[in-house]
């Protein structure tokens, strides 16, 4: 149904909105690709549950349906003036470490490769290389469930490992503003990241990436995981990556109920083994 320039479309299969190829059909979904949208998709939505997603690639979605309104953000420009670069959170994390890299710009060198929304990214401070998404980032843009846009500053927000106040909060980011270092060698530094990714990842299958947490620095899921023989162990059609034991492949059109039952064995076997309980970094919807 057409609602001011928005389409919402009604019975929309998830499957289509996450990295993983899994999922029910949201009751109601818009993509949205300005500030206006978000804002107007917001109070359309009264008091329907909302949920914002990016490219869903740390998403596993339910089986049952979704029954409020799903907001795809695509809000997708970028302006790079200098060394300040402000960036649409639906853009592309990926493209956006390579772009920056390529103009001689340091500091996103370790997003390429990561199938991430910027909005998602920051979200979930994602990272790699020893690097996360907080450490360039100067603002962001975020449109309180008020209907207000409110501008934070890199200090009044909290980042963690994987973490960020954005995830006890329940509006939208919007935007975002980073502050990159001059450096004629990121791009070498950044093609040498994904070369490393294509090596080691398994991304010719659907997947959201590290389904745990790295319990410690001295000890990766993946590592944990492989140790206790569970590399290819599959629940339907669910299976641990042979490539990175901290990755679920969807081989074979697996469902939400194949990934949560594998989560659950390979927590057990990993705490009955090392005595470690692994934390999901998948956020399950
Ligand atoms: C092959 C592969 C490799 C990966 N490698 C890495 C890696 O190296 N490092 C890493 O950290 N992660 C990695 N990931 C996981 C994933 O890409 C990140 O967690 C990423 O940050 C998720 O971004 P997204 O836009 O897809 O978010 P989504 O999955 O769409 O959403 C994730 C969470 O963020 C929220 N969210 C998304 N956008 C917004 C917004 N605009 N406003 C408010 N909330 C929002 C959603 O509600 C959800 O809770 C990988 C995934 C894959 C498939």
């Amino acid at each position: 149904m057409r609602f001011s320039t928005m389409y919402i479309k009604e019975n929309t299969p998830l499957s289509d909105f996450s990295t993983f190829g899994i999922g029910g059909p949201a009751r109601y979904l818009v993509e949205v690709k300005t500030v206006d949208e978000v804002s107007e998709a917001f109070a359309w939505a009264r008091d329907l549950p909302v949920l914002v997603v990016g490219n869903g690639s740390n998403t596993l979605f339910s089986d049952d349906p979704f029954p409020g309104l799903v907001i795809v953000n695509r809000i997708g420009f970028c302006k790079i003036e200098g060394t300040l670069v402000e960036v649409g959170a639906g853009h592309s994390f990926s493209l956006l470490g390579i772009h920056t890299a390529r103009k001689g710009l340091s500091g996103l060198e370790f997003a390429s490769g990561i199938p991430a929304t910027v909005g998602g990214a920051i979200f979930m401070n994602a990272g790699a290389n020893g690097k996360e998404t907080c450490e360039c980032l100067h603002s962001v843009a975020y449109l309180l469930e008020t209907g207000e846009v409110r501008q934070y500053l890199k200090s009044e927000l909290e980042f963690g490992y994987r973490h960020s106040s954005f995830q006890s909060m329940k509006g939208c980011i919007l935007s975002a503003v980073f502050l990159l270092s001059e450096n004629p060698a990121a791009r070498k530094a950044q093609l040498a990241i994904v070369e490393r990714r294509i090596q080691t990842q398994p991304l010719k299958d659907k997947s959201v990436g590290c389904i745990f947490q790295n319990p410690s620095k001295e000890f990766s899921a993946g590592a944990l995981i492989d140790q206790c023989g569970l590399k290819g162990h599959s629940v339907g059609g669910a299976k641990v990556s042979e490539i990175h034991a901290n990755f679920i492949v969807n081989h074979n059109r697996a469902t939400a109920r194949d990934v949560i039952e594998l989560i659950r064995q390979i927590r057990e076997k990993v705490k009955e083994k090392t005595g470690i309980l692994l934390e999901p970094e998948v956020r399950i919807r």
